[in-house]
């Protein structure tokens, strides 16, 4: 695809901003590795997990990516976060990461270091939540 050789030639023509972006992918993947180990082992430290009644066998959840979205699908609000992380990682592969997705101007570095998984500036992001879309 002409993204990806795009991505290639902008990471290729900018080192710092790679490095950069290397450090916030490994945040995100361990954010990533962190939300799925804790979707998916329930704990004592989980209260929502115990309100879920989990109809398949523990032994079997290895490698059931299908069974394991039903699973994940439960718990909203950590698969709602998961999702903004494997999206971000995905805009990291794509190369559009960094990039408000509503007016097309860099993010802040600063911004992403607080929020590794932002996909709008601040202004962008203030607007939507303040409901005017
Ligand atoms: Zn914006």
């Amino acid at each position: 695809m002409k993204t990806a050789n795009a991505a290639n030639t902008a990471s290729a023509t900018n080192k710092g901003n790679a490095s950069a972006n290397r450090q916030l992918r490994r945040i995100l993947e361990d954010k990533s590795t962190e939300l799925r180990t804790h979707l998916r082992v329930p704990t004592v430290n989980n209260p929502m997990l115990h309100a879920i009644e989990d109809p398949y066998d523990s032994g079997d959840w290895a490698g059931k990516s299908h069974e394991e979205w039903i699973f994940l699908k439960k718990n909203s609000f950590d698969v709602a976060a998961l999702r903004e992380i494997e999206d971000a990682l995905d805009r990291l592969r794509d190369g559009s990461y960094g990039t408000c997705m509503d007016c097309g101007i860099s993010i802040s570095r600063k911004r992403l270091e607080a929020v590794p998984w932002a996909r709008y500036c601040v202004t962008c992001q203030e607007r939507r939540q303040s409901g005017n879309n």
